[in-house]
């Protein structure tokens, strides 16, 4: 993450799971610099199909406009019976150097 970004000292991402039939689940990430700069959340749903939640393009863009937080809403990009299929409410928390 150093090389993709080296004004950031770390990255706190917070996601709430929602998924039908079953409660809703957090789940925590932190990027260090020493990281890979892959942002990058794996579906929790079974038989999900090249699913998950894609934070990159939040995070680029966070990043792009110093941005320290953000929150929204993101679905699974998987294919598969959709009712099977999560989403989540997310929180990133960017720390500058
Ligand atoms: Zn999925």
């Amino acid at each position: 993450m150093a090389d993709h970004f080296p004004e950031v000292a770390g990255i706190d991402i917070s996601m709430t799971y929602n998924q039908k039939g079953i409660r809703s689940l957090l789940r925590t990430f932190s990027f260090s610099p020493s990281s890979y700069a892959y942002f990058k959340v794996d579906c929790l749903c079974k038989d999900c199909n090249g699913g998950g939640f894609d934070l990159t393009q939040v995070i680029t863009g966070m990043i792009r406009n110093r941005r320290k937080a953000t929150k929204g809403e993101l679905s699974c990009l998987g294919e598969g019976p959709a009712a099977d299929h999560s989403a989540v409410v997310y929180e990133v928390a960017i720390r500058y150097t």
